[in-house]
């Protein structure tokens, strides 16, 4: 058992827990149990959001992972978000259920990112003069 003196907040892990239960039981105010389950849940290391290319306007699904700095996009159908999800990271937490939908709901199935920006890029060629 892991046991705290709540006076420093230090805490003395495997402790013999006949001993620590004693300890508990006759002094309350001084020992309380620090047992891994009482350790704060690490916050998400990955974030998604949806957003909208400012070239094109397509609908553009972002992952971010905290752990290693990589911002990752992905433009295309919803139901090949899971095979996206595959090439990221292991750091990267699933795409959580409400994003998914919001994505699948504004994504109108418009051709790839990259033919998109091609077709924008072209038309603001100048002309070339005769
Ligand atoms: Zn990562």
């Amino acid at each position: 058992m892991d046991l705290k003196i709540l006076r420093t907040n230090r805490v003395i892990y495997q402790f013999d827990s006949q001993t620590a239960a004693v300890l508990l039981e006759a002094f309350p105010e001084i020992f309380a149990r620090a047992d891994k389950q009482a350790t704060p849940v690490p916050a998400a290391r990955s974030r998604w959001w949806v957003s909208k290319s400012v070239y094109t306007g397509t609908t553009v699904l972002n992952v971010k992972c905290d752990a290693c700095q990589r911002h990752e996009c992905y433009s295309g159908r919803g139901e090949d978000i899971l095979k996206f999800q595959k090439s990221l990271c292991i750091h990267t937490d699933p795409c959580p259920e409400a994003i998914r939908e919001q994505y699948t709901a504004e994504f109108s199935g418009t051709p790839s990112l990259g033919s998109e920006f091609w077709k924008t890029a072209l038309a603001k060629e100048p002309e070339r003069p005769q």
